[in-house]
């Protein structure tokens, strides 16, 4: 069923986002069948998600989802990457040694070689810096992404999971290059509101990147999946918590699974699932350009969708769900970068 003009887009950074992304992080792995991944993202793009978000790290192994990608842009997809936007990063851990991770420009230059390579494009319309490196200068990291779009490599460039003060020092140092930085990629949902913290000017990474026309493109909405009614009476088999992936089992705890009972109550009062009352209340706010969601079947990723469909979230939901929407100690990426 193709109906990709009933998603939404919102523009920023001179891009054209839909307000739901995929994310190819953790369902596209070498262990997943290449049939179940084609079937979720040729699903997606007819469904309108025409924005697919890769890094250099999505697999395991390394690589692996990009080279999903390219299989599907060399078959299915070949008549269509003009409808896309395909994001790529570099950053984590991609092959062994001090040049297979963080932001030098040997590693970037190699990094989106090889992205390029395996994806069988010429250029991706987002490189992304995956994370902050105190160790390299930012004029290197930033160097390396405004080669990258000097080059034609890539499109755009922009930061992932950069604190609010690290993004007021990188979009200074993109502007001594004349690079733009079009996008923030960082983690936000009910559970991780660390984009609303005022940073050291005052301003939270939502308002720094307002004021600079960057588009915010949120992951993990769902908070990883803790966001559904999936974890509310123990772990299921066949979910991210039981696979022993990122979604931490210590995690789970009564507290954190007492908010999201009171949200689930919430959402199911104003006729939604848990899914998409988390969505849409990243989405109430208008600086956020796209949530970019992890779905692992079709049956997720078109529950996700409905959620855009649905009136806003009305003044007294969004009052029910505030005494709920509290940190869960979830901020993976805040301690290994944002906060740095
Ligand atoms: P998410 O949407 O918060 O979580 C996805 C998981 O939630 C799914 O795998 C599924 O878990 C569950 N889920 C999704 N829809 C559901 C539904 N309708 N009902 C019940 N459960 C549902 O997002 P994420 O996978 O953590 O991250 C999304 C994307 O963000 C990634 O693929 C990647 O592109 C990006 N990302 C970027 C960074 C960065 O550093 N820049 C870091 C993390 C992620 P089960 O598998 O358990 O069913």
């Amino acid at each position: 069923m193709a109906d990709a003009l009933s998603l939404p887009h919102r523009k920023a950074g001179g891009l054209s986002w839909p307000v739901v992304s995929l994310g190819l992080w953790q369902n596209f792995g070498a262990t997943i069948a290449f049939d179940d991944q084609r079937r979720l993202v040729l699903h997606a793009v007819d469904r309108g998600v025409v924005h697919l978000d890769l890094a250099n790290n999505y697999g395991p192994p390394p690589f692996a989802a990009e080279e999903s990608v390219g299989r599907l842009l060399a078959r299915d997809l070949r008549t269509r990457r003009d409808e896309l936007l395909i994001t790529t990063k570099a950053g984590y851990r991609a092959w062994p040694g001090p040049y297979g991770e963080h932001g030098s420009a040997k590693y970037l230059r190699a990094s989106l070689d090889r992205s390029l390579r395996l994806l069988g494009v010429d250029c991706v319309n987002v490189f992304y810096s995956h994370r902050f490196d105190p160790a390299t200068p930012l004029e290197e990291t930033l160097g390396a992404l405004d080669r990258a779009v000097r080059s034609g490599k890539a499109r755009h460039a922009g930061i992932s999971s950069y604190s609010a003060d690290r993004t007021v020092e990188a979009l200074a140092v993109a502007a001594s290059l004349g690079l733009r930085l079009a996008v923030h990629q960082p983690a936000y949902s009910l559970l991780n509101r660390w984009v609303e913290q005022p940073g050291a000017d005052g301003r939270s990474l939502l308002e720094v990147a307002d004021d600079a026309s960057m588009a915010v493109v949120a992951f993990s909405p769902l908070a990883q999946g803790m966001l559904s009614a999936r974890y509310l009476h123990g772990i299921p088999d066949d979910s991210r918590a039981a696979r022993g992936g990122p979604l931490r089992t210590e995690w789970l705890t009564d507290e954190a699974l007492d908010h999201v009972r009171a949200l689930d109550a919430v959402a199911r009062a104003g006729g939604r699932t848990l899914p998409q009352l988390a969505l849409a209340w990243v989405l109430r706010d208008p600086r956020v350009t796209s949530v970019l969601v992890g779905a692992r079947t079709a049956a997720q990723l078109d529950e996700n969708l409905a959620a855009v469909a649905l009136p806003a979230l009305a003044d007294d939901e969004l009052a029910a769900i505030e005494p709920h929407a509290v940190d869960a100690g979830i901020n993976l990426w805040g301690a290994r970068s944002s906060e740095l």
